[in-house]
């Protein structure tokens, strides 16, 4: 199951964007059904997809990645596998073209679940990540966004038409995710983002937070959240998820459907997620009004939605 992003998605301008997304969407969703046909991990899996959505300038998230208040990239991104409960993150990073790879990394590697900032550009060094240009991350259309914001002093989220405040609230947050069960059963999921457009310098939101923006636990599903990260912060949205399936024996479709109200009603709460329990169904909730997503669900068709 992939994502790329919740909200209204009204700056779509044509059918043509639509598609963009759609097929883009597809074909990472395709290159994860070979991987694990072919016996891939999970884990394997969802580093995989992201990183082609992470290469892909239509997804906030690696190249296309929207700007902070300084104008500058700074990427979020965690990965966590079922079987283990291990995960690796990292926060408000640069220059790295796949920010999924290195928490992937700090997963296998370090004895931490998180670094951030100066200390895991270090540690990129030292795992001889190859630093990217600035100008690989910035694309037109992000900066137009930027400027925009910025000259509105306005925070927003990814694809926003930052014009009227109103719009602001209902509009798209961007951010991509994975989640994958594999043949043997293990789940895992994996979240990257720029973040929100004009966000303050050193804001870090839900995507690389364990139990917010993203979680995964063979005992009962594998969860990836985009939206207002704050929201998803405050409600620990992933492990809130995990929770009703584990403790109150729910599946992952009713899980969904209680996670969004739940989300709604203690904060007001904008974005969404998608979920695969530990029986491989796939579900999906938001609250905005659209949500990029896609799945195959036990090998069947793909299928696509904005
Ligand atoms: N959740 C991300 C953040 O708050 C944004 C998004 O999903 O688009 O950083």
């Amino acid at each position: 199951m992939l994502h790329g992003g919740a909200g209204a998605l009204d700056n779509l301008g044509n059918d043509k964007e639509a598609v963009r997304y759609l097929e883009g969407m597809r074909s990472v969703l395709e290159h994860g059904r070979r991987i694990l046909q072919l016996g891939g991990s999970a884990l394997e899996t969802v580093e995989q997809c992201a990183s082609l959505l992470e290469d892909d300038p239509v997804f906030n998230a690696g190249a296309g990645s929207v700007l902070n208040e300084d104008g500058k990239v700074e990427m979020d991104a965690a990965i966590m596998c079922g079987a283990t409960l291990n995960a690796g993150a990292v926060a408000g990073i640069t220059n790295i073209a796949n920010p999924i790879q290195l928490a992937r990394v700090v997963l296998a590697e370090s004895e931490h679940v998180m670094l951030i900032g100066a200390g895991a550009q270090r540690f990129a060094d030292h795992w001889k990540f190859e630093f990217m240009p600035d100008h690989y991350f910035l694309t037109p259309d992000r900066v137009a966004q930027w400027e925009q914001a910025h000259l509105r002093r306005r925070m927003g989220l990814d694809h926003d038409d930052v014009g009227t405040l109103e719009r602001m609230n209902e509009e798209k947050y961007g951010t991509i995710g994975a989640v994958a069960r594999d043949r043997i059963g293990n789940l895992a999921a994996a979240t990257s983002t720029g973040g929100i457009v004009n966000k303050g310098f050193g804001r870090v939101g839900d995507s690389p937070i364990v139990g917010a923006g993203v979680y995964a636990d063979n005992a009962s599903c594998a969860v990836s959240c985009t939206g207002f990260g704050e929201d998803f912060m405050r409600t620990a949205l992933a492990k809130t998820l995990a929770d009703l399936i584990e403790f109150k024996s729910l599946d992952g479709p009713t899980a969904a459907r209680e996670g969004i109200d739940y989300l709604q009603r203690k904060v007001n709460g904008r974005g969404g997620f998608i979920l695969i329990d530990k029986q491989g169904r796939c579900a999906c909730a938001f609250s905005t009004k659209r949500m990029i997503r896609g799945w195959i669900e036990q090998g069947g068709e793909t299928q696509c939605w904005l």
